[in-house]
């Protein structure tokens, strides 16, 4: 069975082309369009796999998100990757000291994701 892969950003030009890229990788997707709509996406699905975050969002940013989803004993080990503008030295250790497994910044290169997402997922 596939792999599903959770992405969650407000930019539906980035949802649609991070969705491409791991569709193409053979990954099942959903998308969400913030961290809000990523918590019900999460707790609707019967499993995900790993998650991309965006940062920037309204309602729920990611920060909050991953704080929310890390908290929680079901996805202590649901790896989590931010995908985000924001690339600075604290926005990266908050990112981090939050739970995510990986800190990436937009523009990422695709091979390079496509790489370490597999990774994360074993
Ligand atoms: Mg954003």
């Amino acid at each position: 069975m596939s792999k599903h892969i959770l992405i969650v950003d407000d930019s539906k030009t980035v949802r649609n082309l991070v969705a491409f890229i791991m569709k193409r990788e053979g990954f099942a997707i959903t998308t969400a369009e913030d961290g809000l709509d990523g918590l019900e996406k999460l707790y609707a699905a019967a499993k995900v796999d790993l998650i991309i975050s965006d940062v920037n969002m309204p309602r729920m940013d990611g920060f909050t998100f991953i704080k929310t989803v890390r908290e929680q004993e079901a996805y202590r080990d649901l790896p989590i990757v931010v995908l985000s503008t924001e690339g600075q030295e604290k926005d990266i250790q908050l990112g981090m000291s939050l739970g995510a497994n990986l800190y990436l910044v937009k523009p990422a290169q695709p091979d390079k994701m496509v790489k370490n997402i597999r990774m994360l997922l074993g």
